[in-house]
């Protein structure tokens, strides 16, 4: 009998269901990993969100426990919330907001008078649009009372902060968003129209339905009311023309006539082009290698264009589903997918991270296909955690010279990834192979088993491991051990849970929020051999 080695095993012979040291937690599955802790679980809130619950948590659970780590985090440091709000809210990272937005309210609700004041004042750099502005009320509403000085000033802020013509195009476009218009929030906070005739008219409008005569319109109202009267398409196409007037001012019956998408197409903003593709071709605006599609493509194909209209990659690929899938998500109909554009979304989401350079590192990245990540974990589009982690390992698979994906469950899964795969070919599989337990040591025993070398291993995971016979940090320092002594790790969590498999304590591993559109530049300057320190190992 040796009485030190059974209550302190070799960590080769620690199970993933035993605790490896006192710092782990249980995961959900009922093996032990690290906990990111509050401020990194609130990292993941902003980027991930926690819609739709996880495989193991229901919906109800899950944004609970990520609200009490976000009260955590307020109670720690308040203003450092809501920076971290507006950084990822401006920074377009989240490829939903609603989850910032809620962070907002909590904070401008919950906070200590600080934060809420700060959280107020920040109101007008997160909610850049009316349906931001009007969801974050909707979620205030429910955690205070709308009323007193701070609020009504936060909305005459909202309003203060844009001209006429730009308050008057917030109204048209958006009239009627998540349970509120903008009548209701002017009756709310009342705010003065500081003396100006033109904005006195318009609240007016807004609220009353009846334009001021002695006062000239802005144009956007102007065209407004003329194309809600107009009795042809004809009529329609000439006023979206003049007036640019958004999809949302369009009314609904002209909308099947492929003449008026042609006109609303030169100036339809990127986010709202990927989400109509399907309505275009179904109204046969668009048709192969037709003069809308070639503005359709020279649009998507345009790097600096979408950059600077800030769409998610993530949303690029919910379009692209979406559009090859040949039918719209509520029943609107369908149509025959245009391959030229299915191609032009691929690349366009690539072109959506800024500037994706290859580092010259040997990459394996290992995407977890058990069954756990066919969860989707409240993705637009219904995509699985599994077929963004797909697509997300396509950025190095694409753009490293050296780089291997490899698939894992309770074992190794040869997914057949190459570089000049389509990122739907790559979902596809990732898909036909998204089952089993799951053990996320298994890229690094993978890469020993090989005696193949790489400096950075980037796992794509839910962290949900409890399988493996080792954990999946004993499995990275053997690694470093017999191959690559400073071999990096970065784990890219694909749900908000405060579970990982890096260790906190180990300076050359990463846990990150995968789905943030910064996650290929965060990679690369971790990577770039920024950091410099020892790696950590085990002696046995
Ligand atoms: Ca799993």
């Amino acid at each position: 009998m040796r009485y030190a080695t059974t209550v302190k095993p070799s960590p080769n012979k620690v199970r993933q269901t035993e605790q490896l040291d006192e710092r782990q937690v249980k995961n959900d599955a009922g093996g032990f990993v690290y906990d990111i802790g509050i401020w990194g679980q609130l990292d993941r809130f902003l980027i991930l969100g926690a819609e739709g619950g996880t495989y193991y948590c229901n919906q109800d659970k899950h944004v609970k426990r990520n609200y009490t780590a976000l009260k955590a985090c307020l109670k720690e440091d308040g203003l450092r919330v809501v920076s971290r709000i507006k950084d990822v809210s401006t920074r377009g990272l989240a490829p939903k907001q609603d989850h910032a937005l809620f962070a907002l309210a909590v904070a401008a609700a919950e906070g200590d008078l600080e934060t809420r004041q700060y959280a107020l004042a920040s109101v007008n750099d997160v909610c850049r649009t009316a349906s931001t502005f009007f969801y974050f009320l909707e979620e205030l509403k429910s955690l205070r009372k709308l009323t007193g000085r701070a609020i009504k000033r936060t909305i005459k802020n909202w309003y203060d902060a844009r001209d006429v013509d730009q308050v008057a195009f917030q109204a048209v476009k958006y009239r009627n968003r998540n349970g509120w218009s903008h009548a209701d929030v002017l009756r709310v906070g009342h705010p003065s129209p500081n003396g100006d005739a033109s904005r006195n008219a318009l609240y007016r409008w807004i609220v009353d339905d009846k334009w001021t005569p002695e006062v000239s319109q802005p144009a956007i109202v102007e065209g407004y009311l003329a194309a809600s009267q107009a009795s042809s398409a004809k009529e329609v196409v000439k006023l979206i023309t003049d007036y640019k007037l958004p999809r949302e001012a369009v009314p609904t019956q002209f909308l099947n006539a492929p003449e008026v998408w042609d006109a609303m197409l030169p100036h339809m903003p990127l986010n709202a082009l990927i989400r109509n593709l399907g309505n275009m071709t179904k109204s046969e605006l668009l048709k192969p290698g037709n003069a809308a599609t070639k503005l359709v493509l020279k649009k998507l194909e345009d790097a600096e264009y979408i950059r600077k209209s800030r769409v998610h990659p993530i949303q690029v690929l919910v379009a692209m589903k979406t559009y090859q899938s040949g039918h719209g998500m509520k029943g609107s109909g369908s149509w025959n997918p245009i391959s030229a554009v299915v191609s032009s979304l691929d690349d366009a989401f690539y072109k959506a991270f800024a500037n994706v350079e290859p580092t010259g590192k040997r990459f394996l990245v290992g995407v977890d296909v058990s069954g756990s990540m066919s969860w989707t974990s409240g993705l637009p589009g219904g995509l699985s955690a599994c077929e963004v982690a797909a697509a997300m390992s396509m950025v190095w698979a694409a753009t490293e010279p050296t780089v291997e994906v490899m698939g894992f469950a309770d074992r190794f899964v040869d997914l057949g990834f190459t570089r000049k795969m389509s990122l739907s070919e790559a979902m596809k599989k990732a898909q036909m192979n998204n089952f089993g337990r799951t053990d996320c040591s298994l890229p690094m025993i993978w890469a020993g088993e090989r005696k193949h070398e790489y400096d950075v291993f980037i796992v794509i995971t839910d962290n949900e491991t409890y399988f493996g016979s080792v954990h999946p940090k004993v499995a990275l320092a053997n690694y470093r051990k017999a191959f690559v002594k400073d071999a990096r790790q970065v784990v890219m969590a694909t749900s908000a849970s405060n579970f990982s498999i890096a260790d906190p304590s180990d300076p050359l591993a990463l846990d990150i929020a995968g789905f943030s559109a910064d996650v290929p530049q965060v990679i690369a300057a971790f990577v770039g051999g920024a950091k410099e320190a020892k790696p950590v190992e085990f002696e046995d």
